[in-house]
Formats: structure tokens, sequence, C-alpha cells
């Protein structure tokens, strides 16, 4: 079940400030707080889902392919599209998630190492 007081939704909500790179009705850009690399950006769309497979099964496929060309927008808004970036997005206990409302990190800005 979706948790209305995780960190995103409450910066969703304005209740918490970020660094803001793009909003718009639909989804919000902003910086990692704790960033592992030289550019790390967060894109989170603004529907109450957990994670990847919550938001691909729960959503039209109009709003999830929205939010990947939305993300390709601030990839080249970054600069990093002809040097190359990572997209990772973790779901649940295995892949590491730490904050359950479904995000993208954008990694980029400099050579990457671990492959993970
Ligand atoms: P994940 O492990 O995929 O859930 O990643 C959660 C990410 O959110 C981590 O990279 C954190 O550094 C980042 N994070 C946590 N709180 C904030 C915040 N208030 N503003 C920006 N990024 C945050």
């Amino acid at each position: 079940m979706y948790d209305e007081n995780n960190i995103f939704a409450k910066i969703i909500r304005g209740e918490i400030p970020c660094k803001k790179i793009y909003e718009d009705e639909n989804c919000l850009f902003f910086h990692d707080i704790n960033p592992a690399a030289k550019i790390h950006v967060l894109g989170i769309p603004k529907t109450k889902n957990i994670d990847f497979t919550d938001f691909v099964l729960n959503n039209n496929s109009k709003n999830v392919f929205a939010f990947f060309e939305k993300i390709n927008f601030v990839i080249e808004m970054l600069g990093i599209t002809k040097d190359g970036y990572r997209l990772i997005s973790n779901s649940g206990k295995n892949g590491g998630q730490e904050v359950p409302h479904f995000h993208i990190h954008i990694l980029g800005g400099e050579k990457l190492n671990s492959k993970l």
C-alpha cells in the first residue's frame, strides 16, 4: 500500500523543499540530496505508485510513455545526451529501494565506474 507520508510525497505536496529542475502537472525532477555522481537527478511521476511495476501496471500507456518522454527531455536539458548517462530505478528489498514512491535516478556528468 502506498505510504502518503514518504519523503517524495511530501516533496510533491511542497511540505519539504527540493532543488527543483523541472516540474509540470504530472511530474517533478530534482537534485538528489546525496549525489552519487556529478549529476544525480531524481525524476518522479505525481501518481501514487510505489515502484516501476506499480507505475506501469496502474497507469495507461499514454501516461507511462509521457513520463519516459519527460525523462528524456530532462536528460537533454542537463546536456548529458552526447556523453552518456545511466538510468536506475530501485525496487523493493532486493533492489535497495529507500523511498517507496516510484523514481528514476539520472546519473551522469562524469565517467561512471561500477556497472551497479
Ligand atoms: P532509492 O534507494 O532508489 O529509494 O533512492 C532514494 C534516493 O532519494 C537516494 O539517492 C537519496 O539520496 C534520495 N533522497 C532522500 N531524501 C531526499 C530529499 N529530501 N531530497 C532529495 N533526494 C533525497
